[in-house]
């Protein structure tokens, strides 16, 4: 899973992208490769010198007779990576095989974007070999179907063979020339395909997992995590060499334009993302219009790629990485700090990401030793950062979730609240108009002069009080009771006085009728009835007795004047054995009543017909 020499092609890229002008100075021999007995691969950088044919227009006689001349340089400090540089590059190495037994090696050029490379060997009964590769020939005409360019050499033991190589590529000039024996090729091959198969794995599984996602959720930050990491993959894919070998084998145009393309792509899908993910709209707007900025320029520069020649579009592209991948982490800082929780993991995802791939650049640069990790920096780098991502979503999800239950728990709580308190206020007023409806009851019960009952209400409590005495075997008794000559009291002291004392007399009836449980009422003007539940004839009698007397023995003290007031009352037992009208009964009390006025008033006279 090589992508050798890409970030460092970025960052030495960018560096020496003013140019690295090759000195041809001074002639020296190179030691020639010599190839071990039992070997299975040989590094050729140490044994390659170079010539930078700036026109471009140098042919292999040239090269030949310009080594000849000592034309040729060593690598400079061992580098086979020269940046961006135009017209072409020859590289010559002069290999000596020691080994009788292998014949056959694969000499692979581990980086997969060169444009055109010419192979020359020489052979010293002066046969030459000419070979072609480079992603501007078609894949198939490769000795080996493989990412990497490659070509069959036959090295006889013993035999010096020179290799002239011309290379011409807008991409990055690089020479990491390795010679493979076949088994070691395939042993090799087989060793990175793995690799490769299980980084795109973890690619794909992540890629069909958020997009279930987000066809199930349709939150948006799932479909800009798929985008991020479709372009990311495919700036690998493309990087690796796999992009021509199974995208485009026969385009040199999309050869060219599919690392800007791609790059741009990506950095479009990961600054939409965080603008998505972080929500920065709400949370930081400066920061989103950055953001869209940043998308704005990268739409533009890939559209632009398209036409641009790649050795322009590709230096940008890959130096605009740092300022977008530079600002994701800033906007993720920032998140973090306005306290948005999900962002850490965001963060944190990212910096996996910028170790890998400072990993992998420092190697570059020789600061860290080559390993497992620094080497697929990149890739282990990208695979955690996209693992960890679609744990942020899952985690965002979750808090968007839980903040949306607190939301209908705090709505579904207020509205009980509210329900509550109009059920209180709804009983209150239910309460109040209880109440009032019961004054108003009561007080359409009784008479408004005299606070007795009203003669209507005596009869409809009568007809129950009867109904008792009767089920119960139990007597009742009525009073009729009229004030003695009124008129005169009436005509004497006033209306107002009159009222007094009618009110007077009916306090005292009232209380002297209390100890008897009696349902007294005023029965219209001066007149009063009462009935009295559990009284025979004689006890009414007495109960009537008391009334008489109690008027009798005091005047009544209204407006300063003491008035006598006596009264005549008739008295009648119900007969409860027969089925008497209740109209009947007080007829007979009334006619008792006549006949006590008209035996000379204030005194008490009974009924003696029974009915
Ligand atoms: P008797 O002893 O025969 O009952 O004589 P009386 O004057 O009481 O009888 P009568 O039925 O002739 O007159 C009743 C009087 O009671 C007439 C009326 O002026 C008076 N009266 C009735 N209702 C009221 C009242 O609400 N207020 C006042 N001040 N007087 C009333
Ligand atoms: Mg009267
Ligand atoms: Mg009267």
């Amino acid at each position: 899973m090589r992508i050798r020499g890409f970030w460092p092609g970025v960052v030495l890229g960018l560096l020496l992208l003013s140019g690295f002008h090759a000195h041809p100075g001074h002639a020296s021999e190179m030691a020639p490769a010599l190839l071990p007995k039992d070997s299975s691969e040989f590094v050729l950088a140490p044994h390659v010198s170079f010539l930078h044919d700036v026109a471009g227009g140098m042919r292999l006689e040239d090269a030949v007779a310009a080594r000849r001349d000592g034309a040729f340089a060593p690598l400079p400090g061992g580098n086979n990576s020269f940046g961006f540089q135009d017209g072409a590059f020859w590289f010559h190495a002069r290999i000596v095989n020691r080994d009788p037994d292998e014949s056959q090696w694969l000499l692979v050029q581990q980086y997969p974007l060169s444009d055109s490379i010419d192979l020359y060997a020489l052979h010293p009964d002066g046969r030459m070999e000419h070979h072609q590769g480079g992603d501007h020939r078609p894949f198939s005409a490769r000795s080996v179907r493989y990412r990497h360019p490659n070509f069959w050499l036959d090295l006889p033991a013993d035999q010096p063979v020179d290799l002239f190589i011309r290379i011409q590529s807008e991409s990055s000039m690089q020479v990491p020339l390795r010679l493979y024996t076949p088994t070691a090729f395939a042993e090799m091959s087989r060793d990175v395909q793995f690799g490769i198969g299980l980084y795109y794995g973890i690619l794909l599984s992540l890629f069909f997992y958020n997009l279930v996602l987000w066809l199930t959720t349709r939150d948006s930050s799932y479909f800009w995590y798929v985008f991020h990491l479709t372009a990311f993959g495919l700036v690998l894919f493309t990087l690796n060499g796999l992009g021509f070998e199974y995208l485009w084998p026969d385009s040199a145009w999309m050869a060219d334009r599919s690392v800007p393309l791609s790059i741009c792509l990506a950095q479009v899908g990961v600054q939409q993302f965080a603008r998505r993910f972080l929500d920065l709209r709400n949370r930081w707007p400066t920061g989103d219009r950055v953001g869209l900025g940043l998308i704005g320029f990268f739409l533009l520069l890939g559209v632009a790629s398209a036409f641009l020649p790649y050795r322009i579009s590709t230096p940008f592209a890959s130096a605009s990485v740092f300022i977008s991948v530079g600002w994701v982490a800033v906007e993720a800082i920032v998140a973090i700090r306005r306290g948005y929780a999900p962002a850490r993991i965001f963060l944190l995802a990212w910096a996996t990401f910028l170790v890998g791939t400072a990993m992998f650049a420092s190697v570059a640069f020789a600061l860290l030793p080559k390993t497992f990790v620094t080497e697929y920096g990149v890739q282990i780098g990208s695979a955690l950062e996209m693992l960890l991502l679609s744990i942020a979503l899952g985690h965002r999800y979750a808090a968007l979730r839980n903040e949306n239950e607190r939301i209908v728990r705090d709505a579904k709580r207020q509205l009980e609240h509210q329900v509550e308190k109009r059920t209180r206020e709804l009983s209150e007023a239910l309460g109040q108009l209880g109440d009032a409806h019961a004054r108003l009851r009561e007080s359409s019960q009784r008479d408004a002069l005299t606070g007795l009952h009203t003669r209507r209400h005596f009869h409809e409590q009568l007809a129950p009080m009867l109904e008792e005495a009767r089920s119960g075997g139990r007597p009742l008794s009525l009073l009729m009771i009229d004030l003695d000559h009124f008129k005169e009291i009436n005509d004497r002291h006033g209306h107002l006085a009159g009222d007094a004392c009618l009110r007077w007399a009916a306090h005292a009836i009232g209380d002297a009728l209390r100890p008897h449980r009696a349902l007294v009422a005023r029965f219209g003007g001066e007149e009063f009835v009462a009935a009295l539940p559990d009284h025979d004839l004689a006890a009414a009698t007495a109960a009537a007795e008391k009334i008489r007397h109690q008027l009798d023995s005091a005047p009544c003290e209204a407006l300063n004047r003491k008035t006598v007031v006596t009264t005549s009352i008739g008295v009648h037992q119900i007969d409860i054995a027969t089925a008497g009208g209740i109209d009947a009964a007080l007829e007979r009390a009334d006619r008792a009543l006549y006949q006590a006025k008209a035996e000379g008033r204030n005194c008490v006279r009974t009924s003696t017909v029974a009915g």
